[in-house]
């Protein structure tokens, strides 16, 4: 009972829009407050793409309006409040003195940073488990335990059979666990496939836009043609367009790109995801309904799953299990520095420009494009993973540290020494050129890699490998790849590392 008569004071962040959190569903609503803070400090820690910056603010809004018709108290401090001291640190201390609460609560935070400023603030802080996902970080943890490699295949087999997704029995249904060889297709021509679900901004996203424009005119991207779900009805229209429209095609045709159409098959449903205005188990249930319906194939439902409840709650339990230097890892040594088309777009070579500027254009782009297009650009050039990670958390609308992070220092630069991945995703142009169309109108040639036309994918790929070639000699995953460097003459590999220290050179590296 003396429980009961506490006054609480929850801390909802920007991330965290769930009205059946646990946390939310305890309050008493004539008594506790829900404090909801736009604070500048959280779109310029990093340069954050404008559309962004929109999306965040906007879905605020909409979520508390939301809690306030369900008669929730709310202490909502918009950017432009006087007062507003634009920190999530300051806010919470303000409202702390007004409010006086007995305890505060908070969600587990999605970044290491947001959760050290609220402890600052208030050492005695109730920070409660996030039960929006699907495994818990003590069932990562316990199957993490005790391994000498974490092998996301083999943790997205324990949760297929932990939660009897796509199970038939104690067996994978249709008998495999994954359909990778089904699930490489590529275009051949233009693709003609129905446009996804775009949601209209409405006046509270409109006035946002104005705000931020004016706050941040110098903020990057495009914000024209924002159309990203900003409540949870959107985000549930969302999910039904792709399990309709989409789903079926997405697993075969999740690795092909194509310039001009950025969405393809992909589901566009991680920003609502990661917002929580959609839980990860709606969506797989959704994903293997249609699959039992008859309306998707198994290869395209297994690969969605596989994103859902394998790769991303995989990422998570490796962000919290690392902590918070995870950020800082660089064993690859590398110090480079963003090259300037990673904000303009501008580049002859057509696969960033056309990756790039689609990010610029929508701060959205698919797996492909983010880990063997533009990370893995930045990886064989030798950009700094820290460089390269903040980019990636500016300038995707889904993008919250806990996810970024492990993706960008983890799996896409390597820079955690294999945690996440046991070899770098290092490709040269051959992948790009078997994946999309977009080195058939590029001014440089992928078969060469030497040579001032040669594709710069090839130049860097190959100068990766030698540069790195004595650090990944022990590893067995890299074996062919480091043979092939064994067999280029001394003159060729010469060649190969002026030409990219050339290229480096132009680009501002
Ligand atoms: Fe990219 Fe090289 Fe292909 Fe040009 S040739 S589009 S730089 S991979």
């Amino acid at each position: 009972m003396a429980e009961n008569r506490l006054k609480t004071l929850l801390v909802a962040l920007g991330d965290q829009l769930d009205h059946e959190s646990p946390e939310m569903q305890a309050l008493d609503r004539g008594r506790d407050t829900v404090l909801m803070a736009e604070v500048a400090a959280e779109s310029e820690n990093v340069p954050v793409h404008r559309q962004r910056t929109v999306l965040f603010l906007s879905a605020m809004r909409h979520f508390a309006d939301e809690l306030r018709e369900a008669s929730f108290r709310v202490r909502y401090v918009k950017l432009g409040d006087r007062g507003n001291t634009q920190s999530l640190g300051g806010e919470l201390k303000r409202a702390m003195g007004k409010l006086r609460p007995d305890r505060v609560v908070v969600t587990q935070p999605g970044d290491h940073r947001v959760e050290r400023e609220l402890r600052k603030v208030c050492p005695e802080i109730e920070i409660r488990p996030d039960t929006s996902f699907t495994c818990s970080l003590e069932e990562f943890d316990a199957w993490a335990d005790g391994r000498r490699e974490l092998t996301m295949e083999f943790f997205y087999r324990e949760r297929r059979r932990a939660l009897d997704v796509l199970m038939d029995g104690k067996r994978p249904a249709g008998g495999e666990w994954n359909y990778d060889k089904q699930n490489r297709e590529t275009f051949r021509t233009q693709p003609k496939i129905r446009k996804p679900y775009r949601a209209r901004p409405d006046e509270i996203t409109r006035e946002v836009m104005r705000l931020v424009e004016k706050r941040w005119p110098e903020a990057p991207g495009r914000m024209q043609g924002f159309d990203w779900p900003v409540t949870r009805a959107e985000a549930l229209r969302a999910l039904r367009d792709f399990i309709t429209h989409r789903l079926s095609g997405f697993g075969t045709y999740e690795d092909a790109m194509w310039a001009g159409e950025p969405t393809l098959y992909h589901s566009r449903l991680a920003s609502s995801l990661n917002l929580k205005l959609l839980k990860p188990a709606e969506c797989v249930e959704a994903a293997q309904r249609a699959y039992e319906q008859g309306e998707a194939a198994l290869n395209d439902v297994e690969g969605f799953v596989r994103q859902i409840i394998g790769w991303r709650e995989f990422i998570r339990g490796v962000y919290y299990r690392e902590g918070a230097d995870y950020r800082e890892r660089n064993r690859l040594g590398h110090e480079g520095k963003l090259p300037e088309l990673f904000w303009t777009g501008e580049t002859q070579m057509r696969c960033l420009r056309h990756c790039v500027g689609e990010v610029l254009d929508g701060a959205w782009g698919h797996h492909i494009p983010r880990l063997m297009v533009i990370g893995n650009f930045a990886l064989i050039v030798g950009v700094s993973p820290q460089a390269i990670n903040d980019w990636f958390l500016g300038m995707y609308t889904d993008a919250v540290d806990w996810v970024t992070t492990p993706n960008v220092v983890g799996m896409s630069q390597h820079a955690d020494g294999g945690v996440v991945g046991t070899k770098p995703y290092a490709a040269s142009g051959k992948y790009i050129d078997r994946m999309s169309n977009y080195c058939a109108s590029c001014p440089y040639d992928v078969k060469k890699r030497t040579g001032e036309d040669a594709c710069p994918f090839n130049v860097f790929y190959w100068d990766f490998l030698i540069r790195h070639h004595r650090r990944f000699k022990s590893n067995r995953r890299m074996a062919m790849v480091l043979k092939n460097v064994e067999r280029l003459d001394s003159k060729e590999k010469r060649a190969i590392r002026d030409r990219a220290e050339a290229l480096r050179r132009e680009l501002g590296v």
